[in-house]
């Protein structure tokens, strides 16, 4: 049976938010804070972004203020959502020295119950391929797993495009397909303002099942999607996906590769702000005593000049070749890796480069002169 479409206001929103509280969630949502819109704890609807909006382009990002009082005005900001699952920094296991050796304690992870509120198709499908680095068949992380198997999801649909967007390349947006609990799509316009609510699983039934609702009209519903078919229609960027993985693999020596990298400052801020990028290294600390030690997984780069270091050498010393390695395993040998593209599109590192290096610009500067 196709679901009714439901209509809610914002004060539905509201009480969509309390009844996760009172089911025991930490909601995460949007929020403006060291002008930036970013994620983070809300309690109410009064916490979201009311009236931002957000201004992207190679190396720029800009809140800015709305003329109406849109709450998911904005796009995407520097955070992602894997800040949640996968945090930046996780204890693995400490251990304690005793008597006749040391008692090892690992770590049991984080039981934290999370509704995330506002998740982009971008992001969703985010979620979906660090699914399959985390928990793949042959590796299953506890950490990861322990939090990613609770949350609760609310998408919300794009009903604009920011600059450096280009989700339909890339097939993962602007309309959630699928892996939420609950979808919104806000509609602002001459009839009011109001979210179109569908429900994506039996969690979000019983959430929205709370909530005071009315059933959408076909007007209603043709509003919600006319707006999301303008992001569709606005994206700031495209890329061009036909082959890319052989273009990619069979283009090792190209020389735009050494043009890039004369801009590359090897910063490491694209693989922070990437919402699938999943790199990470492990530090021990020791205290002074020596009695009590710990190890730490945080998350890395493959930008960091560390991290190709191994035992005899380091086979990565270029930014040319670490700049080579994070495009060609994000748009080529993800492909072979995990059965999908590693890039959903958001649009994050071209945005937070500080000089600007746009992945959509870079793939087309290969592919003019490409090798076949
Ligand atoms: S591409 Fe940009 S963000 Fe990424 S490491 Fe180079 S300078 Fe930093
Ligand atoms: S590579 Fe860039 S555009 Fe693609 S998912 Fe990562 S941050 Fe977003």
């Amino acid at each position: 049976m196709a679901n009714e479409m439901k209509k809610i206001d914002k004060n539905g929103l509201g009480s969509i938010i309390s009844a996760l509280l009172e089911k025991g969630y930490k909601v995460i949502g949007p929020v403006l804070n060291g002008g930036a819109i970013i994620y983070d704890e809300i309690t109410g609807v009064n916490d979201l972004p009311e009236g931002w909006g957000d201004k992207q382009e190679a190396a720029t990002y800009r809140v800015v203020k709305r003329s109406d009082k849109a709450l998911f005005g904005y796009v995407v900001g520097p955070h992602s959502w894997k800040k949640f699952l996968y945090p930046q920094k996780t204890k693995l296991w400490e251990a304690e020295k005793n008597n006749k050796g040391f008692d090892i304690k690992p770590s049991n992870g984080t039981a934290v119950k999370y509704a995330f509120l506002g998740v982009r198709s971008c992001e969703l499908n985010a979620i979906q391929i660090q699914d399959r680095v985390f928990n793949n068949g042959m590796f299953a992380d506890t950490f990861y797993n322990k939090i990613r198997k609770e949350i609760f999801t609310i998408a919300v649909n794009c009903t604009q495009a920011g600059g450096t967007c280009f989700c339909v390349s890339m097939d993962t947006g602007p309309k959630a397909k699928g892996g939420y609990d609950l979808a919104l799509t806000e509609v602002i316009n001459e009839s009011g303002h109001y979210f179109i609510l569908d429900e994506g699983s039996e969690k979000g039934r019983e959430i929205s099942s709370k909530v005071l609702s009315s059933e959408a009209s076909q007007d209603e519903i043709s509003a919600a999607d006319k707006a999301v078919k303008n992001a569709e229609d606005n994206m700031g960027r495209k890329m061009n996906t036909d082959g890319i993985k052989e273009m990619l693999y069979n283009n090792h020596d190209h020389p735009a590769w050494a043009l890039i990298a004369a801009r590359c400052l090897s910063c490491a801020n694209c693989t922070m702000v990437c919402p699938t990028c999943f790199c990470a290294n492990v530090d021990d600390t020791t205290d002074l005593t020596g009695s009590h030690t710990e190890r730490w997984r945080r998350w890395d780069s493959c930008f960091a000049l560390d991290y190709s270091k191994v035992a005899g050498g380091n086979f990565r010393t270029s930014i040319k070749a670490r700049y080579r390695q994070w495009m060609t395993h994000k748009l080529a040998s993800w492909i072979d890796q995990f059965g999908s593209s590693g890039c959903v599109g958001c649009g994050r590192c071209i945005s937070w480069c500080p000089v600007g290096i746009d992945i959509t610009k870079e793939v087309e500067l290969i592919r003019e002169t490409a090798k076949a």
